[in-house]
């Protein structure tokens, strides 16, 4: 269902009012924006309960995607996700349809206004969104062991971290900090790391950075003030920004922004707290700042940093919600209607401690894809055959497998989940059913595809329970896979 809800002339946004606390921090925050001087056409869609209990798993009407098709921006407020099986989450639906590959999170700390072991925190996440092991590819092939695909593409790096190295010069950040754990996964997080060192070259007034993703996480709650602006693959950003969000002292304050080349997508990072709901408690704080990213995005800067400037002022004069009330510092317990009542009549004022909100006006982000160099050489050097095989033994395995006998091919090495078996393994080493067999020219003539089938058939023919293959590749000569630990 798609409801017009004011039609002159502004610039059209879709909104979804969710589920639980939903409906009255979405009324809070259209109210807020739209005192501070927002110019929206609002158009409304449903998500959420409703709509999966009408038995669409996705939790959105066909026809709400017309409206964000048509908009290209869509704020919205947080959902009740049905437990159980057959759901599939609408957050992850929307920014894949629609290709939303940054997500961005701004965590700031209000010392001594909320309480904080990081009183002058101030740093934006800005998380890959698409890739890494969210694609979801999980395999189980064996008794014992299952596995899950982790993709991260050279295209999809580039363009993650130049949103964050672009978004760093709009807003006059100094530094970009890259996170990976390049020294395990060299292939994958080093193919992040590289793009980031690449690209990180095109802005020389920006300081970079790269930490390993452990100790850069032990640092960052440590001592977040360290850091500006954060850019990490997917799953270290889906973990490492509810831990910064946290720190500033309330999860309930942030807002995040989805960003695609052709829609985005505002929210606050909470979910629909539905015991709160219809109470008139809620903090409708987090949803304000996923809005007044959104109004950043669509070129109404004026709007909202006046709105945040009066939002940093009822907070700082003590006006709180339920959450964030503490004796001795809050002045007076507020509901989320009065809130925003609050926030409305300070439009105009500015902060007198906190620092003041300032926004860059006429921000022009240069995310254009470049094109790509020339591709490298592509050679196939050989194949590695994933086998499920219980009770066995390296040294069997390996004499079988050296029977096979395709010419211009020799086994070299079989690993169990990443570790060298043979030759010369430890007798110490665990050995699950899933068993790795490198195959690789001997050198007597190239490794085509012809060799894999050769090897796969006979392997067949030999009783191996053939469960997956992988082919090994270099790139300009460079290898395109790892080797197992202790080869
Ligand atoms: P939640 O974020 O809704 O609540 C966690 C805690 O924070 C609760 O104690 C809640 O009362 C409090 N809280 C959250 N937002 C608040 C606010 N604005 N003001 C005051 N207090 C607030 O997390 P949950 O309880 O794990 O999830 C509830 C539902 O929300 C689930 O169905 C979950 O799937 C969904 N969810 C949706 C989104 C989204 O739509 N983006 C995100 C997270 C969770």
């Amino acid at each position: 269902m798609t409801t017009t809800i004011a039609t002159a002339k502004k610039v059209p946004v879709t909104v979804a009012y969710g589920d639980g606390i939903g409906p009255e921090i979405m009324d809070a925050t259209l109210r807020i924006i739209t005192a501070a001087g927002a110019q929206l056409d609002l158009e409304r869609i449903e998500i959420g309960e409703a709509v999966y209990n009408k038995g669409l798993s996705n939790g959105i009407e066909p026809s709400s995607w017309e409206s964000l098709r048509r908009t290209k921006v869509f704020l919205k407020a947080p959902i009740t996700t049905p437990q159980g099986g057959g759901f599939k989450s609408l957050n992850v639906t929307v920014r894949k349809t629609l290709g939303m590959y940054a997500n961005v999170r701004p965590c700031a700390s209000l010392h001594p206004y909320v309480s904080t072991k990081h009183p002058s925190m101030d740093i934006v996440i800005v998380r890959e969104n698409e890739e890494d092991v969210y694609g979801g590819i999980e395999h189980r092939q064996t008794n014992q062991v299952a596995q899950c695909l982790k993709l991260i593409s050279r295209p999809g790096s580039k363009r993650i971290v130049r949103y964050a190295f672009e978004y760093a010069r709009a807003n006059s950040r100094k530094k970009v900090t890259c996170f990976t754990k390049d020294n395990i996964m060299k292939i994958t997080d080093g193919l992040f790391h590289r793009t980031f060192t690449e690209i990180a070259a095109e802005y020389p007034e920006i300081e970079n950075e790269h930490w390993i993703v452990d100790i850069g996480a032990a640092k960052l709650a440590d001592t977040p003030e360290a850091f500006d602006v954060i850019v990490m693959p997917n799953l270290y950003g889906d973990v490492l920004s509810d831990v910064a969000a946290q720190i500033t002292g309330s999860v309930g304050l942030a807002g995040s922004a989805n960003i695609g080349d052709y829609c985005s997508m505002f929210e606050a990072i909470h979910g629909s707290a539905p015991r709160r709901a219809g109470q008139n408690l809620a903090n409708p704080s987090g949803l304000l700042h996923g809005a007044l990213l959104m109004l950043v995005h669509i070129g109404q800067s004026d709007p909202a940093e006046s709105a945040h400037n009066a939002w940093l002022r009822t907070i700082e004069d003590g006006i709180h919600t339920y959450d964030i009330y503490k004796e001795g510092v809050s002045k007076k317990k507020v509901g989320t209607r009065e809130f925003a009542d609050a926030v409305i009549e300070r439009l105009g004022q500015k902060p007198t401690h906190l620092k003041p909100a300032e926004y860059a006006k006429d921000v022009h982000m240069n995310l254009a894809i470049r094109p790509a160099g020339k591709p490298p050489m592509k050679l196939r050097v050989g194949v590695d055959i994933f086998i499920d095989r219980r009770d066995g033994n390296p040294d069997i395995i390996a004499g079988a497998m050296q029977l096979l006998t395709v010419p211009g091919t020799k086994l070299t090495i079989i690993s169990n989940r990443g570790t060298k078996v043979w030759p010369n393994g430890n007798p110490d080493t665990y050995w699950s059913d899933h068993w790795s067999c490198r195959f690789e020219t001997d050198g007597t003539e190239l490794f085509t595809a012809q060799h894999v089938v050769k090897l796969l058939e006979a392997a067949d023919r030999a009783g191996f329970d053939v469960i997956k293959t992988e082919g090994l590749y270099t790139f300009n000569g460079e290898r395109g896979y790892s080797l197992a630990q202790g080869e």
